[in-house]
């Protein structure tokens, strides 16, 4: 039987171990040391943002997002149902309420149109996520934001390096969040960064971030002493963790030119199963560059998408579905959601495949995922991409 193919991969570009032994060496294991420096360094300079902060995920960094934005009992938060559980934990465990909007159903992405509709006068902040590193209609929340007077806090874990109207995602709202996680485009195995384009909130992020003490200033020579000022809690990552993924950092557009190839031998392999029907492929909007974090397929009905997930799987290729939409999961019911609220989102999340897509995926390898594809679809009907 031919060799398996997995779902990811984690990419090595060759320094890491380098990095890593300089700072085994150093004597100084802790947070903010010069490989967290730089790291921080090259995201604010190639990105346009005023200050990033790395954290040792995207979760802790959304955490302090939401302390960040003063948010509490009575507020609401705008965001989509198709995410990570964490987009919403952030929130909640400030006693906000997660309010979930529809996806578009090409973009996966929150769909601007159902958002004015979900504003009320509680609401306190959008957060868009950017599903599969493709930018949301990120203009238009802009103008909703400023017309309502809300905090535009992007969920970027998956769009570090992807762009908007040629502006980065994660620098467009008011605070922006990044995840290293080793699914992710740039990996050191667990890790993130709050993005900050508002500088008023720079002072008050350092110090949440560092046990609510105001210990960065006293590095900085700013204080005398470093004390206790504020709540806080401990969202720093290991000097190790920093080392690693500045390797990545310095490699990105290597490892974002070899996804891109990956992603566009799936589009090409697959564009006639879309014209047939068959299948809906990914869509880039004009405006936005991705950074390829994905591929997926959506087939034309739930038992398709089992059928095709089971037999990619008997074939030795790792393909699997994505999300439980929020709103229909228990904590979601709790929360006072039921089966049917979100249409888009219930649909596309029960026809969703995502393919294997690593840096070292060779051809053969996805030609074997595009043939397995075919083995399945080339019976079966057709998708009916206007139904819904
Ligand atoms: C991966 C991911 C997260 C969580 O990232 P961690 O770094 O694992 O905490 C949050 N939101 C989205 C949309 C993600 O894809």
């Amino acid at each position: 039987m031919a060799s398996k193919i997995p779902f990811n991969r984690p990419f090595m570009v060759g320094t890491e171990l380098d990095y890593v032994a300089e700072v085994l060496n150093s004597g100084s294991l802790s947070a903010d040391g010069p490989f967290t420096q730089r790291c921080a360094e090259l995201l604010e300079q190639r990105f346009g943002i005023a200050k990033v902060l790395l954290t040792p995920s995207c979760t802790s960094a959304l955490e302090m997002a939401a302390m960040l934005s003063d948010l509490g009992p009575n507020d609401e938060v705008l965001m989509p149902s198709f995410t990570f559980v964490s987009t919403a934990n952030a929130f909640l465990r400030c006693g906000a309420r997660p309010v979930f909007v529809d996806v578009r159903p090409d973009t996966l992405n929150m769909d601007v149109d159902r958002l004015e509709d979900a504003i009320t006068p509680r609401t306190r902040a959008i957060v868009p996520v950017h599903y599969g590193g493709v930018g949301c209609d990120m203009d238009a929340i802009g103008d909703l934001a400023k017309r309502h007077g809300l905090t535009v806090i992007e969920d970027a874990a998956q769009g570090v390096n992807a762009f908007y109207r040629g502006q980065a995602l994660g620098s467009l709202g008011q605070l922006g969040t990044f995840s290293f996680h080793d699914t992710k485009n740039f990996v050191c195995g667990e890790g993130g960064a709050l993005c900050i384009n508002t500088p008023e909130l720079i002072e008050r992020a350092e110090i949440i971030r560092n046990k609510g003490t105001n210990r960065n200033a006293f590095l900085r020579g700013e204080v005398d002493k470093y004390t206790w000022v504020d709540v806080g809690s401990s969202y720093v990552p290991s000097e190790v963790s920093s080392a690693l993924l500045y390797a990545q950092l310095q490699a990105m557009d290597d490892i974002t030119q070899r996804r891109e190839h990956v992603y566009l031998g799936y589009r090409q392999r697959l564009h006639d199963l879309q014209e047939r029907e068959k299948l809906q492929l990914p869509t880039i909007p004009e405006l936005c560059q991705s950074n390829y974090h994905l591929f997926f397929v959506i087939t034309a009905d739930e038992s398709t998408r089992d059928r095709l997930i089971a037999h990619l799987r008997a074939s030795g290729i790792g393909a699997v579905f994505h999300y439980v939409p929020l709103h229909s999961s228990p904590m979601g019911h709790r929360l006072g959601y039921a089966d049917g609220d979100l249409p888009v989102t219930e649909n596309i999340s029960r026809r969703l495949v995502r393919l294997p897509l690593f840096c070292d995926m060779t051809d053969d390898e996805q030609q074997r995922v595009a043939d397995g594809i075919r083995q399945v679809l080339d019976v079966s009907t057709a998708v009916g991409l206007t139904s819904d």
